[in-house]
């Protein structure tokens, strides 16, 4: 049986007609695949090799890590140093409320948590989440997704969840003194890349305080620099009382977090204790990983090229089929005149060696999310072939 059918026989499907690639080796911006072909990666797994793929301080902290320890014990018992030294570290750069970490394994468990925190302690149980929000595939995080396509076959899904428009400003009345958290992310990015409007976010702020309702900022996918910041709330100057992280966090390795004060951690650990349980949770591999690219994300200054690189893309992706563009730094929406199009060039670019997505609440558009280490030549290698294949697609 060739390798192709092997795949499609015995690897769950996701879709009808998945992208397939056969990779042997990335390093930096570029996978290699078994043909030896080269393909630019303008996705990074979605947000997720920021620093690019095979980093060397990634590398040698996962090598020195596995001499040392993997798995030890459940999450929480034991002072392992990557996740200790990780927390202090992410602590270090955040508001000094968001000073506890609760590491997991990806953004879905981390959205979890979160959102069992916040009824815990507020002793609520109604949640407020946005139209074409994405939060993760788990059951509680689909009841907070914010469309219905996806989740409509796993009903009945957890009750008191209340969707509202995104950047509405009158629709935050809906929060209210029985609102256990408003969960939103500061930039949607499912929906298509949508950065908040002037003021909303503080407009929300105000809204949860009134209400004495928690804030919880899923930067599962804009966290870790993405956006040019750290993370995006900081563009806004609005912090919230839960970050949720994952993708990034890991340095390409699984690891999710949710980052609050003592005072609102605290209650997962009383009466009963145990609130949340993980046995991978925070695992040494991958906190050692996440921590590499961490301090090299940081040491780089990779940060401040963000801009620049976004006006690069920004300025080159142009072409009669672009209806818009939207970006946030390195995360970006390209919207063409349809569905069909947007699949097209996807697809089509892949064939001539370029690695892009498309958004699951915005289906005219694709993604441009590479590695925050790509380079300008390499920029301009990846946007001409998009701008080629539109030409193509344009002229048939
Ligand atoms: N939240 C956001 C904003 C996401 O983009 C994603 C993943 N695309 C998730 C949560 C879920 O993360 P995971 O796939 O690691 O469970």
């Amino acid at each position: 049986m060739d390798r192709r059918s092997l795949f499609l026989e015995h690897i769950a499907q996701t879709s009808s007609d998945p992208l397939y690639l056969r990779p042997v080796e990335a390093r930096g911006t570029v996978i290699r695949d078994a043909e030896g072909r080269e393909y630019l990666d303008m996705v990074a797994g979605i947000s997720v090799t920021n620093m690019g793929h095979g980093h060397p301080a990634v590398i040698k902290a996962i090598r020195e890590q596995t001499e040392r320890y993997l798995h030890l014990m459940v999450y929480g018992e034991f002072d392992q140093a990557p996740q200790t030294e990780y927390a202090a570290a992410l602590a270090s750069v955040l508001p000094s409320s968001l000073s506890v970490v609760y590491f997991v394994t990806s953004g879905s468990e981390a959205v979890e948590g979160a959102l069992k925190l916040a009824k815990r302690y507020t002793g609520r149980h109604e949640v407020v989440s946005f139209h074409k929000a994405y939060h993760g595939s788990t059951t509680g995080a689909l009841s907070v997704m914010g469309g219905d396509d996806y989740s409509r076959a796993y009903r009945p899904l957890v009750p008191g969840v209340q969707r509202i428009p995104f950047n509405d400003p009158e629709a935050l009345e809906r929060i209210t003194h029985k609102t256990a958290c408003v969960l939103v992310e500061p930039v949607q990015g499912e929906a298509g890349v949508i950065p908040p409007a002037p003021g909303y976010l503080e407009a929300l702020r105000k809204r949860c305080k009134e209400t004495g309702t928690l804030l919880l900022y899923d930067e599962v996918q804009t966290g870790l620099g993405r956006t040019g910041e750290l993370f995006a709330f900081m563009k806004y100057g609005v912090a919230p009382d839960i970050l949720i992280l994952a993708k990034a966090l890991g340095g390409g390795l699984p690891l999710g977090a949710f980052i609050t004060s003592p005072k609102i951690m605290n209650a997962l650990s009383h009466h009963p204790p145990l609130g949340h349980i993980t046995t991978f949770g925070g695992h040494p591999l991958s906190c050692a990983a996440g921590l590499a690219a961490f301090r090299e994300l940081l040491a780089s200054g990779i940060m401040k090229e963000v801009a620049s690189k976004e006006k690069f893309i920004r300025e080159k992706m142009q072409h009669p089929l672009i209806r818009e563009v939207r970006s946030s730094g390195l995360l970006f929406a390209i919207d063409l005149p349809d569905r069909e199009t947007a699949e097209k060039t996807v697809r089509r670019a892949l064939e001539k060696g370029v690695i892009s997505d498309w958004f699951l609440f915005r289906e005219e558009a694709f993604r441009i999310s590479p590695p925050l280490t790509i380079t300008y030549e390499e920029l301009e290698q990846g946007c001409n072939i998009f701008l080629e294949t539109l030409d193509e697609i344009r002229k048939r």
